[in-house]
């Protein structure tokens, strides 16, 4: 059975074909959001759309290179499908092309027939608590960002021959990620595609716990089944939790009941609380109702410790299940604070946004003309796609989804944006603008130079790949003619 929305879908594909009429269409944001919009774009209009992908970075893929855990190799297939739309005929990368610095998305919107906002998220919601900016603390989206060979934080400052303890806060995904690589053996790590600057300081880690700091309890965990199983049975990693942390009140109990998922969930750490690991060699303590207060950091304003203050719940009708502070605090010494409490999109010059939510607002992908009151109508021709339009929520997967239902939006659109007046160009008028300027666009033939670079150096060194990490390396790699590569 198709889903209403496919089915929508389908019968829009059907109504198309008499009314053909080439589109252009820009997708911002080459990540997950971004292919699924290209590949649902693909099978509804054809041969009749002609789609140009860009991306700030001179990689495609966004969160899957990025953002996804070096040892999580299978999640990563799915650039398999991605690479096949990239290298379809109808479809252009521009890798390395900068919105709102190299373009502006006013001049985009005048060469297609609609752009789609696809950039994801890029900065991170803040704890507001006093030492946040102290020495030592950083969003976990940073930390991932240089395990991952992120180029904007290839030289994040952190020393791991310095630091034993670690406080990541948060019980998400990610929080479990940065877990899992601080504390996996790095022999582990050393065949995967993780950045070297990252391996190398993992070789020489000191780490030997991590203090996992959630607000809530383990029934409101916001991590998987699956994740936590594979962190939590590693064998090199005991895990401890306080009893009087895993103490079910009956709200908890009716949770467990009504959802599988929290039970399993419970079950996982109260097991593994208890489990004899004695070849283990590093320690995961789980700090339930702990909320974060303050970073306490030394003369250098180097980070010393983390103080939480304890918790406890109550049912709110409008928020659900929230902590309010007990008064009463601990202190954890640590000299590393990864802050996973969830990442947060950035607005784009010249689009409304949603600061509370950290989304572009819109109905079902359209953009809306402001945030709340002032959203009268929609903006003809923009939409939104991915962790932009509905939060930071969600596994690869569900960008599919999304990204149908902006397509069908588009499609319900379809006799107004294929008529916009101005729109003509697409990629050729970008490429003319973008030369104008001396952008050195790294096209698709060039991100497989650069991808046949890696994969090289990665089987020389007896890994999946080694990737550049630093933004001259990277462009050097594709290709581009820089005037200081030149030079050397
Ligand atoms: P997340 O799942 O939303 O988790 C955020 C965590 O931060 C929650 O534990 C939340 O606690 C806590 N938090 C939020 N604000 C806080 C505050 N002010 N103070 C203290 N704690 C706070 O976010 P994420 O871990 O960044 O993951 C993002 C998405 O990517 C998720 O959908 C995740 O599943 C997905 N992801 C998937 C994988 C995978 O499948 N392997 C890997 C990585 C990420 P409360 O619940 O109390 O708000």
């Amino acid at each position: 059975m198709l889903s209403p929305l496919r089915a929508s879908v389908a019968s829009l594909v059907r109504s198309y074909s008499s009314c053909a009429k080439q589109l252009a269409v820009c997708i911002v944001g080459s990540g997950p959001a971004g292919f699924y919009t290209a590949h649902q774009l693909l099978k509804l209009y054809g041969e009749d759309v002609k789609i140009d992908i860009l991306d700030r970075l001179p990689t495609p893929f966004g969160l899957v290179r990025t953002g996804v855990a070096p040892d999580h190799e299978d999640t990563k297939n799915v650039t398999n499908q991605f690479t096949r739309i990239a290298q379809d005929p109808r479809v252009n990368f521009f890798g390395n092309v900068n919105v709102g610095r190299d373009i502006t998305l006013d001049e985009i919107r005048k060469l297609y027939n609609a752009v789609v906002l696809a950039y994801g998220a890029e900065s991170d919601r803040k704890l507001n608590i006093p030492g946040e900016n102290s020495h030592g603390v950083h969003a976990a989206r940073e930390f991932v960002w240089w395990y991952n060979g992120h180029p904007d934080q290839r030289d994040l400052p952190v020393d791991l021959s310095r630091v034993e303890s670690v406080a990541v806060c948060g019980i998400g995904n990610v929080a479990l990620d940065c877990a899992r690589i601080l504390l996996r053996p790095v022999s582990e790590l050393a065949s995967t595609d993780i950045a070297r600057h990252a391996l190398k300081q993992l070789q020489h880690s000191k780490v030997r716990q991590v203090q996992l700091c959630a607000r809530r309890g383990p029934v409101q965990a916001a991590c998987t089944a699956k994740e936590l199983k594979e962190l939590v049975s590693m064998p090199s990693i005991a895990v401890h939790a306080q009893p009087s942390q895993l103490a079910v009140s009956e709200a908890d109990q009716a949770q467990m009941k009504a959802t599988r998922l929290k039970r399993r969930i419970y079950e996982l750490i109260s097991n593994a609380a208890v489990a004899e690991k004695p070849g283990a060699s590093r320690d995961l303590f789980f700090q339930f109702y702990r909320n974060p207060a303050e970073i306490i950091a030394d003369a250098d304003n180097q980070v010393q410790a983390i103080r939480v203050e304890k918790t406890q719940l109550v049912a709110d009708p409008v928020r659900g299940t929230v902590a309010v502070g007990t008064g009463e605090y601990e202190e954890y010494p640590v000299q590393l604070v990864l802050k996973s409490i969830g990442y947060k999109s950035l607005p784009l010059p010249g689009v409304p946004f949603d600061d509370r939510q950290g989304v572009v607002p819109n109905a079902a992908g359209r953009v809306l003309t402001g945030v709340g009151a002032a959203a009268d109508s929609t903006v003809p021709g923009l939409y939104v796609c991915g962790w932009l339009k509905r939060g930071p929520t969600g596994i690869i997967g569900t960008n599919l989804t999304d990204a149908e239902e902006t397509v069908a939006s588009m499609a319900q659109d379809y006799a107004m944006i294929s008529q916009a007046p101005t729109a003509a160009a697409g990629g050729a008028g970008l490429q003319q603008l973008l030369q104008s300027r001396s952008v050195a666009v790294v096209d698709y033939a060039a991100w497989e130079q650069l991808n046949a670079h890696e994969v090289n150096q990665g089987q020389q060194q007896g890994s999946v790949r080694v990737k550049c990490a630093a933004w001259d390396e990277l462009l050097r790699a594709a290709g581009m003619a820089l005037p200081h590569v030149q030079a050397m």
